[in-house]
């Protein structure tokens, strides 16, 4: 265990945690919870009972979501107070909420906050539609790719749990555009890049091209390009 000062969370930390406290109970714990229902109550209406075994398609990827959010807060609730350890989720969110001071002055608030971090992010991610999450870049340690919401500010890799910020995995990423072509329309590339969080028009594209600022060759298909994807993105930054 390490030592009390060395759990100590500076203001800023504070806030952020603060905030993940009340967005595990408010947000994302009853949207998980809907997610688990929805999916439970189709598998009831689908198959009736008695007939075959079909088990229900209850979605097991948010009861583990579930499961260790609930755990959490029971760990917490617990050490505001023992009793408190076995009290129902949102009661034990309610114990927590309401004893600001003491959950923030934990002797081992620093571990409990890494922890929330990664409970909370993997809860994001489930609750984020696939075509809403960006990519990133890849894990600096091991290549797999890198995918997470567009508001996320740290990534883990599920692979190798390498941890960083997201900015510095997306700088890496974007000194390696420059050595990546796409071949499409306009239209093709501009969404190719938001999914990467980089954000342009199918026109400014084209506008570029008439200009002769990108020097993206035609191919033989009509309005299709070979595209530089660093070329796009300098031509971005010095137009934002
Ligand atoms: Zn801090
Ligand atoms: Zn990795």
């Amino acid at each position: 265990m390490k030592p009390a000062s060395a759990n100590m969370l500076c203001q800023n930390c504070r806030e952020t945690y603060w905030t993940l406290i009340r967005q595990l109970g408010h947000v994302q714990l009853p949207a998980l919870r809907s997610i688990m229902l929805r999916q439970a109550s189709i598998g009831t209406t689908e198959h009736a009972p008695g007939r075959g075994n079909a088990p229900l398609p209850i979605n097991t990827r948010a009861q583990d979501l579930i499961a260790d959010s609930e755990a959490w807060l029971a760990e917490q609730a617990g050490k505001i107070r023992a009793a408190y350890a076995g009290y129902a989720w949102r009661k034990a969110w309610y114990a927590i909420i309401s004893n600001r001071h003491t959950i923030l002055n934990m002797s081992t608030a620093a571990d409990d906050y890494a922890n929330l971090q990664r409970i909370v992010r993997r809860n994001e991610q489930a609750l984020t539609p696939e075509e809403a999450m960006v990519i990133i870049g890849s894990c600096p340690k091991c290549g797999h790719q890198a995918t997470s919401t567009p508001q996320a500010e740290t990534w883990a890799c599920p692979d190798c749990k390498w941890q960083g910020g997201v900015q510095a995995v997306k700088a890496e990423r974007d000194n390696k555009l420059w050595q990546l072509e796409y071949t499409g329309k306009p239209i093709e590339v501009a969404r190719y890049l938001a999914k990467m969080d980089i954000h342009c028009t199918s026109s400014q594209i084209r506008q570029w091209l008439t200009r002769g600022k990108l020097h993206a060759t035609p191919t033989k298909h009509k309005g299709e390009y070979v595209f530089n994807l660093g070329e796009i993105t300098a031509m971005l930054d010095c137009h934002n």
